[in-house]
């Protein structure tokens, strides 16, 4: 009795239709994780010269990641195999950093999964350290999902950006496998499984991600397990609803440095003279000390080098921008993501109240003065 289903495509020269695993991991590593000529996350893996049918041989150098749509087009021969040879050998990911995916979440399931927990019409999922990492926003009735993934050696896998996901061009192998996205740092071990259906529900399913010493993972079985930094909890089938901010794990970094080491009549007299930084309503924050950004108990949380504000993780928070008339500061972008297109958490009202002054709009000073 035959077997119709696993009847082994092979070419003239024998050659399986199947490439090896490792010969697909290279070729994703040297295409950046994305169709060669547009960048998009789901790819074939297409023999450009020579073609599959006259193919010895499996080469990582001769195989090209190309989306359905530009596969088709090369199989129709609208796009010549010249062009996809020339963008084998420069990428469209590797000349900008990333291979994307778009998502169209249904806009009335507003729902994120998170191992077997989930949250449900929750706008900011995750924070740690003072840095939302997974939210949600709507926009004219369109649920945007947000995230920043970072692996288990605190290094930026991707983002979800607005319902496009983004695979930086680093360490992780990024693959998309139709509705689902995966992250392996190494071979065997899960940094991310991502899975977007149509339906709208997000849901992450493994995890083993690290920002600042914060571990966040979730297991096989489920579990949320968070580590910061030796305290644990472990979350099991938890269901959040209509919460503002669900989990909020450890706090902004800060130190004592040297302003915190005056003395407190010291500190009383300098503040008056200090440079002030204020949020969009003129509401005092913390204090400019030389290159140092001081929070309002006098803790250093970040600094600045030619008017660019960093945290203390060395992550950019903003511009440092003067207000026109007194020695006030606040700190701004002028976009809701940053030129790598990680999103960037935005309140609401921190959003809108510049908008008609200003062409800078967006408040960031949250990310390192509570
Ligand atoms: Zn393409």
């Amino acid at each position: 009795m035959s077997n119709k289903k696993s009847v082994p495509v092979v070419n003239k020269h024998g050659l399986s239709r199947t490439i090896p695993t490792e010969v697909k991991r290279t070729v994703r590593r040297q295409d950046g994780y994305g169709c060669v000529i547009c960048g998009k996350m789901l790819v074939d893996y297409e023999h450009i010269d020579p073609l599959f049918c006259d193919a010895l041989e499996h080469h990582p150098d001769h195989i090209a990641l190309l989306c359905s749509e530009h596969h088709d087009e090369v199989t129709r021969r609208i796009l010549p195999k010249r062009i996809v040879k020339e963008s084998k050998a420069n990428p469209y990911c590797k000349k900008r950093g990333f291979a994307n995916s778009s998502y169209f979440p249904h806009p009335e399931d507003i729902k994120i999964k998170c191992g077997n927990s989930y949250f449900e019409d929750t706008k900011k999922i995750i924070e740690i350290n003072g840095k939302p990492i997974i939210w949600i926003e709507e926009e004219e009735g369109r649920v945007l999902f947000n995230a920043v993934f970072y692996d288990s050696e605190g290094n930026k896998i991707g983002y979800l950006n607005r319902n496009t996901f983004f695979a930086l061009v680093g360490n992780c192998d990024v693959y998309a496998v139709a509705s689902r996205i995966e992250a392996r740092l190494k071979q065997g071990t899960i940094n991310l499984t991502l899975d977007i259906k149509a339906d709208g529900i997000v849901e992450l399913k493994r995890l083993s991600s690290n920002y600042g010493g914060t571990k966040v993972i979730i297991d096989n079985k489920g579990r949320i397990e968070i580590d910061n930094h030796g305290s644990k909890i472990t979350m099991d089938s938890c269901q959040i609803f209509n919460c503002g901010g669900a989990l909020s794990i450890g706090e902004i970094p800060k130190y004592k440095g040297d302003f915190f080491a005056l003395s407190k009549f010291q500190k009383e007299k300098l503040k008056g003279n200090l440079p002030k930084i204020v949020d969009f309503f003129g509401t005092a924050k913390g204090y400019i000390f030389y290159s140092e950004i001081i929070d309002l108990h006098g803790l250093t949380s970040g600094y600045f080098k030619e008017s660019k504000v960093y945290n203390l993780l060395g992550e950019y928070i903003g511009d440092l921008v003067k207000a026109e008339s007194e020695d006030l500061f606040t700190i701004e972008t002028d976009s809701d993501e940053y030129e790598d297109r990680e999103p960037i958490y935005i309140e609401k009202r921190n959003r809108i109240a510049n908008r008609v002054f200003r062409k800078k709009i967006m408040d960031t000073s949250y990310r390192i003065l509570n």
